[in-house]
């Protein structure tokens, strides 16, 4: 059965999972790429469409406690 878990995760993470990219000039996007290779091995994220606005969370996706915009996503689990 699959597991579908929804996310909040932040700006870095949404532009990966819906563009596969993300450039601002640093190494945020790798940041983001390997955090969320890291937490979520072994499921596919997707990106939603819901735009949390300002949220003092942790990412869901890479982990990252940068405050920021939060985007829904999904995990889901192969
Ligand atoms: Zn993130």
């Amino acid at each position: 059965m699959s597991e579908f878990i929804e996310l909040m995760v932040c700006e870095v993470c949404i532009h990966l999972l819906a563009n596969g990219e993300y450039v601002d000039g640093t190494d945020a996007a790798d940041k983001a790429g390997q955090g969320m290779a890291k937490r979520w091995q072994g499921y596919h994220l997707i990106p939603g469409s819901d735009d949390f606005g300002y949220c003092m969370s942790s990412c869901e996706g890479c982990g990252s406690s940068e405050h920021g915009n939060r985007f829904r996503a999904f995990a889901d689990k192969f």
